[in-house]
């Protein structure tokens, strides 16, 4: 089980249960640039977020693609 990053949930992410047989959900997803992943100065604070809160990630991302910034 992991806890999102974000909000503190606990979710199943396949990535990091090892479980090669069954793809995590975040594989369908799009992907984000590293630095999207980066919460805090620590550098500790880097993990993985529930669906909700990764595809909220993607679209702030996206919002701020379209802006130009
Ligand atoms: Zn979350």
């Amino acid at each position: 089980m992991s806890t999102c990053s974000a909000c503190g949930a606990i979710f199943e992410c396949g990535m990091t249960e090892g479980r090669a047989e069954s793809p995590c959900w975040c594989t369908r997803l799009p992907t984000l640039p590293p630095e999207a992943y980066v919460r805090d100065a620590s550098g500790s604070g880097v993990g993985c977020f529930c669906p909700d809160c990764l595809q909220a990630l993607i679209n702030r991302t996206r919002d701020r693609s379209a802006a130009g910034e």
